[in-house]
């Protein structure tokens, strides 16, 4: 074995296996899936969704934990979760509605989202789930909407806690000159506002402060200004029933961040926080963690086939694939491991730069990568895509979305088909003088 070799092993997930010089997901051999269901093509393995599910609940034994379902809102990762007792997290009726399918209780969903519409917000008052308030206007409309239906709403506010994590500005969300949430100094008047409204019920503190953060002093920052909240809405006489601290623990993408914290790390910089000052006030809230990412990124990997090969200004490979599917890398300058998976043990000896078929100059996959020699009909496999992958395909550049699959030990089963030319038309109509 060289050392090429040994610093692939060391590098993958470990629950990805090369045998026979192909890349293995799940007891699968990638380049069957590949043959069988054609690319490009998600895979996500079942094991390690439950897997990482695991790792949350036991790191956090007394919390509850709610999926953020839009990291990966795929029908049957949300049934898988459910089935592990997982609550939700949901931005939009959309995701409240595939949440309730999948079988998520109503009692353990919250409805976050900064801008609302009066139908989503019915909806939440119909289904009874709790919602995560994000300004007074939202308040006054939902206290309206639960009067009029009879029916009385437990509320959050989401909490603009003002702290800065290391991590992409287009996913820090905890900033004060975020959009979202209360700013921490009216919170407490929101509280006074919202405890003297018809049909609203304050019953819990919300925040998430950002995506992908591989540090946990900000988690520790944000828990202390939360829970100096939570004690200052206690005192004012609200009796809270639990305290979101939300998510955003990342992962390590490029593999040499060092130590990435796990989720023991991220409870050891919430959990002493939060039992001392409930202690303290001798209140005993229900703690709730809002994991996305860690929960599905690593599970999964994009295979996207090769096309062309060009050598110009770089060594270019061009794949069936486009940030169409998997758009982290355009958007985040975001890195995913590349792996050619049906050479996955063979030595890394030229240096390639994998790009999609979009006509966008940023439709780069992987830049400078050193991988095996790459030839036409190679399958390459994009690591940790299960996160903000799927959940943020689109149809550009009439591309029909791909098809996922789900593997658990040797087995695959189809969870989404691929789109094909039908979907594109979808709901377009000519009007008729267009005929
Ligand atoms: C996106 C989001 C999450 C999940 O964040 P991750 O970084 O994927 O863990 C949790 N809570 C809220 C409110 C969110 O918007």
């Amino acid at each position: 074995m060289n050392s090429v070799h040994c610093a692939l092993m060391f590098t993958i997930a470990d629950h990805l296996e090369i045998r026979n010089d192909h890349l293995i997901i799940g007891n699968v051999d990638t380049i069957s899936l590949a043959e069988e269901f054609e690319t490009p093509l998600y895979v996500t393995n079942e094991s390690r969704v439950i897997k990482n599910f695991s790792a949350y609940r036991e790191a956090f034994p007394e919390a509850d934990i709610y999926y953020a379902a839009k990291a990966n809102g795929s029908f049957a990762i949300l049934r898988i979760l459910a089935r592990q007792g997982a609550g939700a997290d949901v931005f939009s009726y959309g995701e409240l509605y595939m949440a309730l399918l999948a079988g998520i209780p109503r009692e353990k969903i919250l409805f976050n989202g900064n801008s609302k519409t009066n139908f989503e917000l019915e909806k939440a008052v119909e289904l009874s789930v709790k919602v995560s308030v994000d300004s007074l206007d939202e308040l006054h409309t939902l206290s309206n909407l639960a009067h009029e239906a009879g029916k009385n709403v437990e509320i959050a506010f989401r909490v603009n806690p003002d702290v800065s994590p290391k991590t992409h500005p287009k996913i820090s969300t905890g900033l004060r000159s975020s959009k979202f949430g209360i700013p921490s100094d009216e919170v407490v008047s929101a509280y006074n506002e919202a405890a003297g409204l018809p049909g609203i019920t304050p019953a819990g503190i919300h925040c998430h402060i950002g995506s992908q953060i591989l540090e946990t002093t900000s988690f520790n920052e944000a828990a202390h200004k939360m829970m100096d909240l939570v004690e200052k809405v206690t005192k004012i006489g609200i009796d809270l029933k639990f305290v979101d601290m939300g998510s955003g623990l990342g992962i390590p993408y490029t593999k040499d961040e060092g130590h990435a914290p796990t989720p023991k790390d991220h409870a050891k910089a919430i959990v002493p926080v939060f039992k001392e000052k409930t202690k303290e006030l001798g209140i005993s809230p229900k703690l709730i963690l809002e994991p996305g990412r860690y929960i599905v990124a690593d599970t999964t990997i994009l295979l996207t086939r090769v096309n062309t090969m060009k050598k110009a200004s770089k060594n270019f490979v061009g794949v069936d694939a486009g940030f169409n599917l998997l758009v982290r890398p355009t958007m985040y300058d975001s890195y995913h491991y590349a792996v050619v998976a049906n050479k996955a043990a063979s030595f890394a000896q030229e240096t390639y730069t994998i790009v999609g078929p979009i006509c966008e100059t940023g439709d780069i996959f992987a830049k400078d990568r050193l991988l095996p020699h790459i030839e036409k009909g190679d399958i390459i496999a994009l690591l940790d895509a299960g996160a903000y992958g799927f959940s943020m395909s689109s149809q550009y550049n009439g591309r029909p979305r791909c098809a996922e699959v789900l593997v658990n030990d040797g087995k695959a089963d189809i969870i989404r088909t691929r789109e094909d030319i039908q979907d594109l038309m979808g709901r377009q109509v000519l009007p008729s003088r267009l005929m």
